[in-house]
């Protein structure tokens, strides 16, 4: 007989077929989009709430792409994860930060950079290594350069995880943890990473001068920050009585369109001129 075996059909929905069709677009163009310089990084300013300036500033990355113009990250990340991508992605980001954070150096403008890493970037210990080289490189200050890193990335390896904090720390970097509280760490988890600061997500801060709940939560959460000694960064500021209740609760750091939005470096250094608490 001809047939053998069970046929097997497999039916694409349309949703399917748009995400499988996305997936090999940026097959074939992402990688072309890093070698041709296609990505660019964006700047974001965090204001102290102790001195009212900016003190850091975040980078988050767009591509440029010829096809499309400009594609959030939120459209190629996960893509540049699976795919391993993220290695070269996220190097290349950490570069252009350091090299950034030097120039503005030399400009007499001393503000440290923050950079987003992916759980993958964590696995292996390539990322402290490429620490070093950057610093070294572009004669930074080590200090300057500081990680976020999601909380996601800790539950894999949590050994593996805190060897290498602790090895970013001792090159001088800070650690945060981004998108604090949509993960599920608990605080004795929390107790035991080497951490500088957590990053409150912003699904918390939206609305919180309104929501009795999430006030109690943030205060909660400050509270159980200051017993470890973390700061807080809030993210996703957007109002200013959002902005007051933080002040309050003795959030230490701020970031959100109500201060400014991500800029090129051009744009931050006008923004930065020109800000005033
Ligand atoms: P994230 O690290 O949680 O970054 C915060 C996101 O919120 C950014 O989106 C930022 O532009 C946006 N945002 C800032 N202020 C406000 C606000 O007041 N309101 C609202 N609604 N949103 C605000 P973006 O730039 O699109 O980045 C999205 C995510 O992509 C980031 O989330 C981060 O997880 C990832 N990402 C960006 N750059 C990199 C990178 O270089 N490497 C890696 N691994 N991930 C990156
Ligand atoms: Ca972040
Ligand atoms: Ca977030
Ligand atoms: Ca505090």
């Amino acid at each position: 007989a001809k047939e053998q075996g069970k046929r097997t059909f497999i039916v694409f929905s349309p949703e399917m077929n748009r995400r499988v069709a996305e997936y090999m677009w940026l097959d074939t163009n992402l990688r072309k989009g890093l070698e041709q310089n296609q990505l660019v990084v964006y700047y974001q300013p965090k204001i102290s709430t102790h001195t009212g300036l900016a003190c850091s500033v975040e980078a988050l990355v767009r591509w440029d792409s010829p096809e499309r113009g400009l594609i959030p990250p939120i459209q190629f990340i996960s893509y540049a994860e699976e795919s391993g991508l993220i290695g070269p992605l996220g190097l290349w980001v950490l570069q252009t930060a350091a090299k950034q954070a030097a120039k503005w150096q030399q400009q007499g403008l001393n503000i440290r950079i923050a950079v987003n890493i992916s759980a993958r970037q964590l696995v292996d210990d390539s990322v402290v290594n490429d620490l070093a080289c950057v610093l070294e490189e572009n004669q930074l200050t080590p200090c300057m350069l500081d990680f976020e890193l999601t909380e996601s990335s800790l539950i894999e390896d949590e050994n593996r995880a805190h060897e290498v904090i602790g090895r970013l720390r001792a090159l001088g970097a800070q650690v945060h943890l981004d998108d604090f509280g949509t993960g599920y760490s608990s605080l004795a988890q929390l107790a035991r990473i080497p951490l500088d600061a957590i990053k409150l997500d912003k699904s918390f801060v939206r609305g919180v001068d309104l929501a009795p709940v999430s006030q109690s939560l943030i205060r909660a959460i400050v509270a159980a920050a200051e017993a470890l000694q973390f700061r807080v960064i809030a993210e996703g500021v957007e109002t200013e009585s959002e902005d007051q209740f933080l002040n309050c609760v003795g959030v230490d750091e701020k970031q959100g369109f109500l201060f400014a939005q991500p800029m090129l470096p051009e744009e931050f250094e006008a923004w930065v001129q020109s800000y005033r608490p």
